[in-house]
């Protein structure tokens, strides 16, 4: 097959649009001419358009789909994989209302932004016990491909659901696990956090954990009305006999920035809504709330809320679930006190003399704050309002300005805040898996999911999204090395001649991050230096890697200050350096930190001492010694600092989270690994709304495009003979064809087929059992195909 017969007259390719809503518009050969190595090809358009173009090779138009295999359930049966087709394939199957495909090993789902009924106790049923390719394309597919898979050998699984914030991960993180943890049951509760009727113990704690996270761990923000603002891994483990014997639940990275500070359409933690939405007036009297809490700083500064009443069913619903897993109502009164010690803390005034921030002794909210944490109030407002400095031979206290003295006190409530956060946090494992462990020591296999933000790319960019795309960077470098193993190990089964091929690898990418002299290493020196700034930091970032062997991944933008630039698999990300020093050294003052563990309230004290003390990894030893087969992807912790005064070396928000990804990804590779795609199909939530070139960019963003270009540069298409003959012995000869599928000579029919329809040698390999096809075959055999019938 020669170039010119791939662009022989009525072949339909893809032309660039100028149109905003579509990227691409089909265009019709009408003739091709070739002179030395380029094709001059006249098109017309689908506006009727005509139009001559000269080119070779990656300059020629991208090649559209025969009809059957446009909208194709699974992408990685396109005959030409290129960009405008798996839009393509995505969008008409979205405007079916079909909103997962698979491609490859990976699923595709784009968002409804509506509810629909496919979750339903029948839909859960067919899916059961059935392989992958036998239904509709479906996350339950793939939660029963992890499960059946876990069955057959015990092996750990893991299913990573990533994309956009709004995308709908955690959505279909949570359909996952509720598949997979009563798949036996007869069927679903409609209802979306409860479980069915006779569900287990084990199975409702689980279940438990969707409301608290939620409460504790989401905000609405401008893209989600209900964004996580952290990671999260749960896995669920099983005994020999498949019985869920527990779980396990690990969180990264929680923002903490949100407990100080929303932007005007922005919210708070819901916890803080639900809490003056639901509490009834005496206790809400008691903690000096109101049910308007517009009087507090850090709930005024984003907009009124819409939705009381949720807010109280959803406290309701928080206090339900903080029973199932063993927090009793006098516990729990424990944390709302020190929420409410949290937003009074927030509205304590600072003033200023002429040089000095001053705070009132009788500030009422200083009091409120202060009684709920346990700390005396002058030694609070001392240590706000000044700083020590030790030096080798002496300790300096300084005075700080008003602004300064605010900032020490929201790095109070966001530290506490984060604190009772791990607390939960260990609550929640120590419901799920036994005080001691228990269920670890008894799990055999596990199957985890992960729900993790997705690469993001602001105007401007922060710590928060280097650190995110740090991560995405490596989850990346993790799938592209499996899926091109995967491609790898079917052609080493099948024998076929086959020279391994390096892919562009983002190791690169990864190394200027995290390697020993990478800009993680660099800023955490930077932190270290008492007189450290983020200007001396880009310096130095600027000195030690602006250098050729770099070019490719580190760049000093040209027109922006104070930002350096990184090349991700992506795409170009321009982050600002203002913050990350102080991000990343995530500092509470010494003397506060002191005054909050010496704290009067002893439920503050366990909070900080649960937060700061265990050392990872933290299951806990259980009672017969025994250690956990499956495999623990670590606990994060806020530890290093002790607690009582003798402080060791704390390590800085960016090491912390490279340690946790670390563990992570070793979990990853001893398990087998399942992909789920989130995409979100436009920007204002809008049901059946899909805008090509955001999700193209989202599909780029995701590494599907990658993941494409992986496999088409070996045999995209892959059949079993029998397949193959079936679908296209109509293409030999009309006696012969019947007569050999009579007889089953599969391979023997294959090699017709494609001897008739004139496929080079180059183009296709005969595997043990599958045939092997080049880019584009597909499309030329089923372009004979249609005109045979
Ligand atoms: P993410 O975790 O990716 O930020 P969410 O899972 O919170 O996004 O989803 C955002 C919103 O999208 C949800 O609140 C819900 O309204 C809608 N949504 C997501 N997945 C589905 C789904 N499968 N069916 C219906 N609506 C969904
Ligand atoms: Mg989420």
């Amino acid at each position: 097959m020669t170039t010119l017969s791939l662009y022989a007259p009525g072949t339909r390719v893809y032309l660039p649009s100028d149109d905003s809503d579509g990227c691409w518009i089909t265009a019709e050969v009408l003739s091709c001419t070739k002179s030395a190595d380029t094709l001059t090809l006249a098109l017309r358009d689908e506006n009727g358009k005509e139009s001559t173009l000269t080119g070779s090779g990656a300059s020629l138009p991208p090649l559209r789909n025969p009809p059957l295999l446009e909208s194709a359930d699974d992408l990685a049966t396109l005959s030409h994989l290129n960009e405008p087709s798996v839009l393509y394939a995505v969008r008409t199957r979205y405007a079916q209302r079909k909103i997962y495909t698979y491609s490859g090993i990976v699923l595709l789902a784009v968002n409804p932004f509506e509810p629909v009924a496919m979750y339903t106790p029948e839909i859960v049923k067919s899916y059961i016990g059935r392989n992958k390719g036998e239904l509709e394309p479906h996350l339950f597919a793939i939660a029963e491909d992890a499960r059946a898979a876990m069955l057959l050998d015990g092996t750990g699984q893991t299913i990573i659901v990533s994309g956009e914030s709004g995308a709908g991960k955690t959505e279909s993180a949570k359909l996952v696990m509720r598949f997979i943890a009563a798949p036996k049951a007869p069927g679903l509760n409609s209802d979306k956090n409860s479980f069915v009727d006779g569900a287990s113990q084990v199975e409702q704690q689980i279940q438990a954990t969707n409301p608290i996270l939620e409460a504790f761990g989401n905000a609405k923000t401008t893209r989600n009305d209900n964004s996580s603002r952290f990671g999260k891994f749960i896995q669920l483990l099983f005994d020999t006999n498949q019985q869920i014997v527990g779980a396990r639940l690990r969180h990264y990275l929680l923002e903490r920035s949100r407990i100080s500070y929303q932007t005007r359409t922005e919210r708070n933690y819901h916890i803080f809504y639900q809490l003056c939405a639901g509490l009834p007036s005496e206790d809400l009297q008691r903690l000096g709330l109101d049910a308007d809490y517009s009087t507090f700083h850090y709930l005024n500064q984003g907009g009124p809320s819409t939705n009381e009443l949720n807010d109280r069913d959803k406290f309701h619903a928080t206090q339900d679930a903080l029973g199932v897993i063993g927090i009793d109502p006098e516990r729990q009164t424990s944390i709302f006190q020190i929420l409410a010690a949290l937003l009074h803390l927030g509205n304590i005034s600072v003033t200023q003399t002429r040089t000095d921030a001053i705070i009132d002794d009788e500030d009422p909210s200083m009091g409120h704050a202060m009684e709920f944490l346990g700390v005396n109030p002058a030694d609070f407002k001392k240590w706000t309002i000044k700083k020590q400095i030790t030096t080798r031979s002496e300790k300096i206290v300084t005075t700080l300005t008003a602004p300064q003295a605010v900032q020490v006190r929201d790095s109070i409530s966001r530290f506490v805040y984060a604190c009772l956060f791990e607390w939960l946090v260990t609550a929640i494992n120590e419901s799920l898996m036994g005080k001691y462990g228990d269920a670890a020591a008894r799990a055999e296999t596990c199957i985890g999911v992960l729900d993790i933000y997705g690469f993001e790319h602001f105007d401007k960019n922060s710590f928060e999204q280097f650190c995110i795309n740090y991560a995405n960077e490596r989850l990346q470098h993790e799938f592209n090395t499996y899926v091109f193993k995967l491609a790898q190990d079917d052609y080493v089964k099948e024998k076929i001649n086959w020279t391994f091929i390096d892919f562009d690898d983002n190791q690169p990418a990864i190394d200027l991050m995290e390697g020993k002299l990478g800009i993680l290493a660099i800023l955490d020196e930077e932190s270290r230096l008492p007189l450290g700034s983020d200007a001396s930091f880009l310096q130095k970032l600027n000195a030690q890697l602006d250098k050729p062997a770099n070019k490719a991944v580190y760049k000093m933008p040209k027109f922006a200050n104070a930002a350096f630039t990184i090349a991700h698999y992506a795409l170009d990300v321009t982050y600002q350096v203002e913050g990350f020093l102080e991000k990343n050294r995530d500092t509470v003052p010494e003397e506060h930190l002191t005054l909050l563990t010496s704290s009067s309230n002893p439920f503050l004290r366990e909070v900080l001492d649960t937060a700061l003390h265990r050392a990872e990894p933290a299951d806990p030893p259980s009672p017969n010694g025994a250690v956990s087969k499956v495999p623990d992807p670590g606990r994060t912790s806020l530890a290093g600092t002790t607690g009582r005064g003798t402080s060791v070396k704390k390590p800085t928000l960016g090491s912390i989270f490279k340690g946790s990804l670390g563990t992570l990804m070793d979990m990853l590779r001893m398990t087998n690994v399942h992909y789920i795609r989130c995409l979100k199909p436009n920007q204002h939530k809008k049901a059946w709304e899909f805008d090509p070139p955001q999700v193209l960019a989202q599909l780029r963003a995701s590494g599907v495009l990658e993941t494409i270009r992986i496999s088409t540069a070996g045999y995209p298409s892959r059949w079993k003979f029998e397949d193959f003959a079936r679908r296209y012995y109509t293409l030999i000869h009309w006696r012969e064809g019947p007569t050999l599928m009579k007889r089953e000579q599969w391979k023997r029919i294959c090699a017709l087929v494609l001897q008739k329809a004139g496929v080079d040698r180059s183009k296709h390999q005969f595997g043990e059992t599958k045939i092997f096809l080049r880019t584009g075959v597909l499309a030329t055999l089923e372009g004979l195909r249609s005109t045979k019938l």
